[in-house]
């Protein structure tokens, strides 16, 4: 199908990513004739959702719960640690990582549909799987998971996407590639449909209510400059390079309000030489989150973050800014090898920037761009600080921290001192921009004036308001799809009302 042939349908959705496939798909359930309008080409369709691990965080209390979402074998359900991951354990984690600036309401709906929402992307045809290799460790020969996450989109966001694309082709809900939205028709006081761009030519899609779901403008280095601040022109994007922000000015541009942190973003340790965007092969391979087990040191030799604060999964999104902080915007992550076995598979990947050493000294004067003897003294220092009184585990913070250092560090604090040691050079990832529009907890976006924008919706790294600071991994792709899900119900409902007006 091409531009020219679509020229009224009841809802519009803007973008072909996680949020926006489950909008889609959620119109359709309600009746509405939906088409999906997607900037990129298909060979690079799925947005910043192709690119994730798949990890996703939801809420259940026991293993009936966590069978609504994850098929839980008898052996497993008999031998493996899952845990649970209450409603309030939810709530409690996005509180304490956004310095509980998270709005209440849209948390609400986040944390409250979490597993119901899963449960309806299960029924259509998506499939999860356990984190064993990510999120659990074996203690006594059984595997215990860690940090409040137990599961991932079967086959990470590749699977993910090709599961939605799967669910709306059966729906015959007609994906027009390489076709940009534009700008909004706002009309008499409502949103009328959108200008949309294909190859060149442009042409006006007439819809009862449009569903923006096309990112954030974390691929958008003047963007990126202008909110975030200096040097974040700079950044390496770790996905889509063409999340920029298109449907944020959209919304901006017709008085809608915009909401959250427009000065943060969630951003992570990512390889040194990885490329600018996201590739499609490696995916997350870049990311290096193993640094609770080691130390991070910038060019000067120094400790710059305390890298056990907490589980990874709740101080990843926040150091990546720290990295892009320090002299020449990079730090080397090192380990020596008694927790080599912990490193984390992205660390065994091809494209990696690696050093090794047979003693510290050798290792000091292969870590590029860093001062050895300060590096030597750091290092001394700290290993001087370990507790090593206090027993190491890495399924619970385990408490063993340092004593005395400016910096501490405060669980998994381990000794550096067996060789080989080895060390990775890492730079700036950003994953998108927090910035987004004010929405109803019915997803409708707000205008500056309080007052629903009649006919437009917003769902994924759109809205704002949720993340502020920091985030708690795996609620990305819950929150765009608890939204996304919302927002297709309530566009079509909308659609339909507009129509019989
Ligand atoms: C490397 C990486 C790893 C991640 N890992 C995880 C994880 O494990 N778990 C998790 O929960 N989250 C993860 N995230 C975060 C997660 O990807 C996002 O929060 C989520 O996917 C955003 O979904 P979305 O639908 O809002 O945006 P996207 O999936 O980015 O979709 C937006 C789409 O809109 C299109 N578009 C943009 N502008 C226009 C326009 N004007 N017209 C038409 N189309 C347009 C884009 O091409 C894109 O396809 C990760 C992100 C990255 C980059």
């Amino acid at each position: 199908m091409r531009l020219d042939d679509v020229k009224q349908v009841d809802v519009v959705v803007v973008g072909a990513g996680n949020a926006a496939v489950c909008s889609a798909l959620a119109a359709h359930d309600a009746g509405a004739k939906v088409v999906i309008l997607e900037k990129a080409p298909e060979a690079e369709r799925g947005g910043n959702s192709f690119f994730t691990a798949g990890a996703t965080r939801f809420v259940f209390n026991n293993i009936g719960e966590l069978r609504e979402v994850l098929d839980v074998s008898i052996e497993e359900a008999r031998t493996v640690d899952f845990g649970t991951y209450t409603e309030e354990n939810f709530f409690d984690d996005m509180g304490r990582v956004t310095h509980y600036r998270c709005d209440p309401d849209l948390t609400e709906v986040l944390v409250r549909n979490s597993r119901r929402t899963l449960a309806w992307m299960k029924s259509k045809g998506v499939r999860f799987e356990a984190m064993y290799g990510r999120q659990a460790h074996k203690v006594g020969g059984t595997f215990k998971f860690f940090g409040g996450m137990v599961c991932a989109f079967w086959g990470g966001g590749a699977g993910l996407m090709e599961g939605l694309q799967e669910a709306a082709k059966k729906a015959r809900i007609p994906v027009l590639y390489e076709t940009s939205a534009q700008s909004l028709l706002y009309r008499g006081g409502r949103v009328r449909g959108v200008l949309a761009e294909s190859g060149g030519e442009q042409a006006e899609i007439e819809a009862g209510a449009v569903v923006l779901a096309c990112g954030g403008f974390e691929s958008n280095a003047e963007m990126r400059a202008r909110y975030l601040g200096p040097n974040w022109d700079l950044a390496k994007v770790r996905g889509t390079r063409f999340n920029t922000g298109g449907g944020l000015n959209m919304a901006l541009g017709i008085g809608a309000m915009p909401c959250g942190h427009w000065s943060g973003a969630h951003a992570v340790g990512w390889d040194m030489n990885a490329p600018p965007f996201g590739d499609r092969i490696v995916g997350d391979g870049f990311q290096k989150h193993s640094y609770p087990f080691g130390i991070m040191v910038n060019a000067n030799g120094e400790r710059f973050v305390d890298e056990g604060a907490d589980f990874r999964n709740y101080t990843y999104a926040k150091y990546g800014q720290d990295v892009l902080k320090q002299p020449g915007m990079f730090a080397w992550q090192v380990y020596d090898a008694k927790v080599a076995h912990l490193l984390r598979d992205e660390y065994r990947i091809k494209q990696v920037t690696k050093v090794e050493a047979g003693s510290i000294e050798e290792l000091a004067d292969r870590l590029e761009g860093v001062d050895a003897k300060r590096f030597l003294k750091t290092v001394s220092e700290y290993n001087e600080a370990v507790c090593r009184d206090i027993p190491f585990s890495t399924v619970v913070k385990d408490g063993r921290c340092t004593r005395g250092l400016e910096i501490p560090k405060s669980n998994w604090a381990e000794t550096i001192d067996k060789p080989p040691f080895q060390a990775y050079a890492i730079t700036c990832g950003i994953t998108f921009s927090f910035g987004g529009v004010k929405v109803s907890p019915q997803a409708a976006v707000q205008s500056v004036s309080g007052r629903d924008i009649r006919g437009l919706y917003a769902a994924g790294e759109m809205v704002g308001g949720l993340f502020y600071f920091n985030y708690p991994s795996g609620t990305g792709l819950v929150s765009g799809a608890v939204f996304g899900r919302i927002a297709g119900t309530q566009a079509a409902s909308h659609a339909k009302k507009a129509v019989n007006a």
